[in-house]
């Protein structure tokens, strides 16, 4: 398949493309995503086999105005309208019970369905000139979600009918997702909305064991992706779990032909290998806005191991946390 790649202002096109039942990637202020109709059920199973995504795992559906989620859910509870109102436009997605007009493809036969309101101006232009839209990331099942247009080429060219070029994303990492099919609400996923926002706005919100820990053999994941190899670079990555002195000791001690350090700006001067920058150490937002690429840079340069500091679990600091125990495979050393 030929994939057209447009610019911003070719939009219509784009919309004429989901129209007709195809897939296109898009941008959003997250990461880039990977849209069809979402009323369309044959249009989302396309999207599954584009990314070789397990069809077990559910799709958020994207829209562009509070208005349309109506028509999507059985019940909007008071809670969604707060949150609604507090973080939307924005990367925030809410799991509700679902209405009759959710293809099965979308929900993956759970009674309930993620929705999300992007602020990214391009993504609500080409929402409003076609449908909402059912929206995984725009990358092959597994390797890190794409933060720019060379990402989503990479993955995606030649496997979709168009890519909408936007520049790079803002937020960098996934959409926070918070359940309220359940009570009280449950956060499934971190993201640039952060759980202590959620609990200002919300009160008690409830951590979901498996954003921080491996699910236990047998245990059923509250959000089936959870439950899958994520955000995964080909080298192996390792966590460092110390203070500042222990991490450098410990990596100069392992500078081997093929290792690399995820580092901070602040380590540079005393590293004797090779390093990605992450950003400064206390800029949880500039983390997560460069992960993924880093993890993608990280491949690029055949990587075979690579070391990264264990991040905190504070505001955006519990994104970049999830994303990474992930990409190590939940492998953390603990140098204390
Ligand atoms: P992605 O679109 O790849 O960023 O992933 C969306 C995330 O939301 C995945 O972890 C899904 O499992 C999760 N998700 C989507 N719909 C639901 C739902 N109805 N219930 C629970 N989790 C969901
Ligand atoms: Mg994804």
């Amino acid at each position: 398949m030929k994939t057209e790649l447009l610019q911003k202002n070719e939009v219509a096109r784009a919309a004429e493309i989901i129209r007709q039942g195809g897939l296109v990637a898009m941008p959003t202020e997250t990461v880039y995503g990977l849209a069809a109709d979402a009323l369309n059920g044959a249009a989302v199973a396309n999207i599954f086999r584009a990314k070789g995504r397990p069809m077990d795992n559910p799709l958020i559906v994207h829209i562009a105005e509070l208005s349309q989620i109506h028509a999507l859910v059985r019940e909007f509870p008071e809670k969604a309208g707060i949150l609604a109102e507090t973080f939307w436009p924005g990367p925030l997605t809410m799991i509700l019970p679902k209405s009759d007009i959710i293809p099965v493809e979308v929900s993956a036969g759970l009674d309930t369905v993620a929705i999300r309101c992007p602020s990214d101006a391009t993504a609500r232009e080409l929402i409003r000139l076609s449908a909402p839209l059912a929206a995984p990331s725009a990358n092959l099942s597994g390797s890190p979600s794409p933060t720019t247009v060379q990402h989503v080429i990479q993955d995606m060219n030649g496997r979709i009918d168009a890519i909408i070029d936007g520049g790079d994303c803002c937020v960098g990492v996934e959409s926070t997702v918070i359940t309220l099919a359940t009570q009280p609400p449950r956060l499934l996923r971190p993201g640039g909305i952060t759980l202590e926002q959620l609990r200002a706005a919300i009160g008690e919100v409830i951590l979901d064991e498996a954003v921080l820990h491996p699910l236990a053999n047998g245990q059923q994941a509250a959000s089936p992706g959870m439950k899958y190899k994520h955000y995964s670079p080909k080298a192996n990555v390792i966590l460092l779990q110390g203070t500042e002195e222990a991490f450098l000791r410990f990596v100069n001690a392992h500078a081997e032909d093929t290792a690399a350090v995820l580092c901070y700006e602040e380590d540079i001067p005393d590293l004797q290998l090779p390093y990605l920058v992450l950003g400064a150490a206390e800029d949880y937002a500039e983390q997560a806005n460069r992960l993924f690429a880093v993890l993608r840079q990280a491949d690029e340069k055949g990587y075979q191991t690579v070391y990264a500091h264990c991040p905190a679990t504070e505001g955006v600091g519990l994104a970049v946390y999830n994303r990474m125990i992930r990409a190590a495979g939940f492998e953390v050393i603990d140098l204390a």
